[in-house]
């Protein structure tokens, strides 16, 4: 399912475990641990497959229950 080529660029997309990756969601966001997902290896472009964010959507919706729950600091840009 990995090795196709980038929707950006010419690079080509390889499978990369993730320590944790943040997935923005309609009611804020998720983040998963040791996710796979796809990384392209010229311009870093991120690529989720159904899966992944099919596990996004079930623990934002609280189908899935998390873990744990973490603090993220929000600022303004200005
Ligand atoms: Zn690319």
């Amino acid at each position: 399912m990995y090795g196709y080529k980038c929707e950006y660029c010419t690079g080509t997309v390889h499978p990369r475990v993730i320590d944790r990756e943040a997935f923005k969601h309609k009611s804020g966001f998720v983040i998963l641990e040791n996710v796979t997902v796809g990384v392209c290896d010229t311009c870093d472009s991120r690529y989720y497959s159904a899966e992944v964010l099919h596990v996004v959507h079930d623990v934002a919706t609280g189908l899935k229950p998390a873990q744990w729950t973490a603090l993220v600091p929000v600022a303004q840009a200005v």
